[in-house]
């Protein structure tokens, strides 16, 4: 039975010690710690978190570090290769294929967002699916209920390869999260202290703003992401268990039979004992530094630099406007999201880890945003011409763009790819204003049989 506070006060009045005394108040009760973690996956769906099971296993099993995973959706959208369960039904048992994986490695604080499974490779469209800004709120409050050390999540980029546009959204919030937990005037009823804790219709949380110390990335590219970070061997044998790691991981990977791409490889490796194939898709999955709030150095252990004590909030750097000049070309879309969103969060050396690319299937359509700025007191003509491989053609975007002063112009072009070889193109956009070069742009482009849409 629960007790109003304001009876167990009238009590307490009923009770008042003799003059002269002063009662004792109850203990305010700590942060619950059931729920602190040392580590904090930010994932998209259940299965991401086998990318990490080698590094997981040993953090976990040697060096008894506590984990707690975010799925900000529930794999709805794919197929399904185990059943006939699709959408909601099968998210419910993908929700179950996770449990069941995570528990193999004794992690129990696991939760599913509501964010919608959007198969693609547009960040923009993930984030607008899952409905942005409540899909962060519920990071945020688990960030300030975990109270994590470091936080790992997908790189908050655009590749060659799965490049699944919710994975980088599950970036793009976990990186906000990390600099949002700590400032308590973001989402304040999460830290906003209840009137009366053991009263009913509490709105106001009663969470503590906290600061995470550490963020690393991992990558769905196709390829290695250049980037500094931590080198670890998932084949490294654990001392307590005697196995390599990247065993102790495989029970990541066989409950999630509907994604039978994830499941068969732990299965088979399990059935023939030949690990070869299971271990080097894990090798492909590697932490690249993010930032520390805390001395670190990026190649240095994921755990250098933290103590158990908190660490005040520290803002990061914002949005700061850049300073055109002259009439200027640059990449638009995703590409000039990102240019912005690294530097807002100091993480720009982020910029450095993929030049642009991208992969489309082969004899489709290739979508390649461009910004037109023309930052003088004067109009002008800015004329767009493609530099393409044999085999290419331009559906849309060459031709002649009149920018008023000051005009910012998002040019979308598009071109239909070959659906022969050569897989890999160079596709560039060669910008002039009075006959002179103001710059040009340029993606690789790789083709293959099938991608997520663009
Ligand atoms: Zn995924």
């Amino acid at each position: 039975m629960k007790v109003p506070l304001h009876l167990i006060a009238a009590l307490v009045l009923f009770s008042a010690p003799g003059k002269g005394q002063v009662p004792q108040v109850p203990p305010m009760p700590p942060p619950d710690p059931r729920y602190k973690a040392d580590i904090l996956l930010i994932v998209a769906h259940p299965d991401d978190e086998t990318a990490l099971g080698g590094y997981l296993a040993k953090v976990i099993v040697d060096d008894h570090k506590q984990v707690a995973v975010i799925y900000c959706n529930r794999g709805t959208g794919g197929g399904n290769t185990h059943g006939l369960e699709q959408n909601n039904a099968m998210g419910a048992i993908r929700e179950i294929e996770a449990r069941r994986a995570t528990t193999s490695l004794g992690i129990q604080n696991i939760w599913f967002l509501d964010g919608r499974d959007t198969p693609g490779q547009d960040v923009f469209q993930s984030l607008q699916n899952w409905r942005h800004g409540v899909v962060l709120e519920q990071v945020v409050r688990l960030v300030r209920l975990t109270r994590p050390e470091v936080i790992l999540t997908w790189l908050p980029n655009y590749v060659q390869g799965e490049n699944h546009g919710d994975h980088q959204a599950s970036g793009v919030i976990a990186t906000q999260a990390f600099d949002m937990a700590g400032d308590p005037l973001v989402f304040p009823a999460q830290v906003a202290v209840p009137r009366e804790r053991l009263d009913i219709n509490n709105a106001a949380e009663g969470l503590t703003a906290w600061q995470p110390k550490k963020i690393y990335y991992f990558s769905d590219a196709s390829h290695p992401v250049e980037g500094e970070g931590p080198e670890f061997d998932i084949a490294g044998i654990s001392p307590s268990k005697k196995v390599p790691y990247y065993r102790l991981a495989i029970d990541l990977h066989t409950p999630h039979l509907t994604q039978g791409d994830v499941s068969e490889v732990g299965l088979e490796a399990k059935t023939t004992g030949d690990y070869t194939a299971f271990l080097n898709w894990m090798r492909t999955f590697r932490l690249i530094f993010g930032k520390s709030v805390v001395k670190a150095t990026p190649r240095g252990d994921v755990f250098e630099g933290i103590t158990p004590v908190p660490v005040p909030f520290t803002p990061p750097r914002g949005y700061q406007p850049r300073n055109y000049q002259g009439t200027t070309i640059e990449m638009g879309g995703a590409f000039a999201f990102y240019r912005d969103f690294w530097r807002a969060h100091n993480i720009e050396h982020l910029a450095t880890t993929v030049k642009p690319e991208v992969g489309i299937a082969a004899g489709s359509y290739l979508q390649f945003p461009l910004i037109l700025r023309n930052d003088t007191k004067d109009s002008v003509e800015v004329v767009l011409k493609p530099q393409i491989p044999r085999g290419w053609e331009v559906a849309a975007g060459a031709g002649r763009y009149l920018l008023a002063p000051g005009q910012i112009y998002p040019a979308q072009t598009i071109l239909h790819a070959p659906v022969e070889q050569p897989a890999v193109a160079q596709i560039t956009w060669l910008a002039e204003s009075k006959g002179r070069s103001i710059g040009d742009c340029t993606m690789t482009v790789t083709l293959s049989e099938w991608t997520l849409p663009q």
